[in-house]
């Protein structure tokens, strides 16, 4: 059996199923035949027969678990600007994050409604996607609708730690680290070009005992480099 290079497809596959349109051709293109093993998702699967846009697939077994962390990492990320919003994204991907929580906070600048949200969240996903195969990652980062800034507050409930990226913060992410244990899932948030004005501010850190507000240092970072610094330091700590 000839193992080869991963492709994704939506939902998860089992049984016989099939593949269409670009991925199908993907495979064609690198000259897969029947009887190859590929990876789809997290599943192995034999070619049973292909052709240009349609190749049908027997799911064989269970790929191994490649660059996922131990620790469950969800990047909230306040909107950003088209093009840095989308490397945000690829970027915490390739970091390991679990999954990436768009939120809209005051000093949002980007207004999407109606089908705009659909469509950035459909380009978002995609951008995931292909930033998980780049990576070589088993599984896929999900992004999810984007929150408001209340829908966000109410699920941090769910994590062991929440890290509040606040630029008026003084007590170093060090300290936090140090002082308390961070937990099998932590949350990370990281605001907009504006950043948080106070009230915001004050309810983050109101909305639960888990939640801690860091300083990423004496400069003021800009939003993407500030997901990145975190995220780097969090993989750096918590990853083996
Ligand atoms: N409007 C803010 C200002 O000028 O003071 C800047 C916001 S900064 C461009 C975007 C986000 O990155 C912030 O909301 C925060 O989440 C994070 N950030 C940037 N620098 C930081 C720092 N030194 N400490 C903590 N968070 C920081």
């Amino acid at each position: 059996m000839n193992m080869a290079r991963r492709f994704i497809v939506e939902g998860n596959p089992e049984g016989r199923f099939t593949i269409a349109e670009k991925e199908a051709r993907h495979i064609f293109v690198l000259r897969h035949k029947v009887g190859d093993v590929i990876q789809v998702n997290n599943k192995l699967c034999e070619i049973i027969a292909m052709q240009k846009d349609e190749v049908i697939c027997d799911v064989v077994g269970e790929a191994e678990i490649r660059g996922v962390p131990d620790t469950k990492i969800t990047l909230f990320q306040a909107l950003l600007k088209a093009d840095k919003m989308e490397f945000v994204i690829q970027k915490a991907v390739e970091l390991g994050v679990t999954s990436v929580v768009p939120f809209v906070s005051k000093n949002v600048v980007v207004k999407l409604e109606g089908k705009d949200k659909a469509k950035k969240s459909e380009r978002w996903n995609k951008i995931s996607v292909e930033a998980s195969k780049q990576c070589g990652r088993s599984d896929i980062v999900p992004v999810s609708e984007i929150l408001s800034f209340e829908e966000m507050l109410t699920t941090f409930q769910e994590y062991d730690l929440v890290l509040f990226a606040y630029e008026n913060e003084k007590e170093s992410l060090k300290e936090v680290l140090q002082g308390r244990g961070k937990g099998k899932r932590i949350a990370v948030v990281i605001g907009a070009e504006g950043g948080f004005d106070a009230t915001e501010a004050e309810r983050v850190m109101k909305a639960g005992e888990n939640v801690k507000s860091v300083s990423l240092g004496d400069r003021i970072l800009r939003a993407e480099t500030a997901s990145l610094f975190l995220l780097s330091v969090l993989m750096y700590e918590c990853e083996e």
